[in-house]
């Protein structure tokens, strides 16, 4: 029987490919994703830490490559603005 521990530890080599789907092919030296996913559900640990990588992914991912509909919407500007007039900042006529 596998020793939980253990697992998570091999778990953590690949969860990295894993959330970037990426991961090798099942006759590799690694787990296969079916293997991983499943662990990755039922694990606390390991799912705190996917969800974490794949948050990380994300924000990079927007970071590189900004989808039309990904940048601030146009209403932020609003509120900067106002609260950069409230801090005196900004005054009519300069911005
Ligand atoms: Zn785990």
């Amino acid at each position: 029987m596998t020793c939980l521990i253990q697992f998570c530890e091999r778990i953590a080599q690949e969860i990295q490919s894993y959330v970037d789907g990426q991961l090798a092919s099942p006759n590799g030296a690694g787990l296969d994703r079916e293997s991983i996913e499943a662990h990755v559900r039922a694990c606390t640990f390991c799912g705190a830490e996917a969800h974490r990588l794949a948050s990380a992914r994300d924000m990079v991912a927007g970071a590189v490559s900004p989808g039309p509909s990904q940048g601030p919407p146009p209403t932020i500007w609003n509120a900067i603005e106002a609260s950069l007039r409230a801090d005196g900042l900004i005054r009519d006529g300069e911005a």
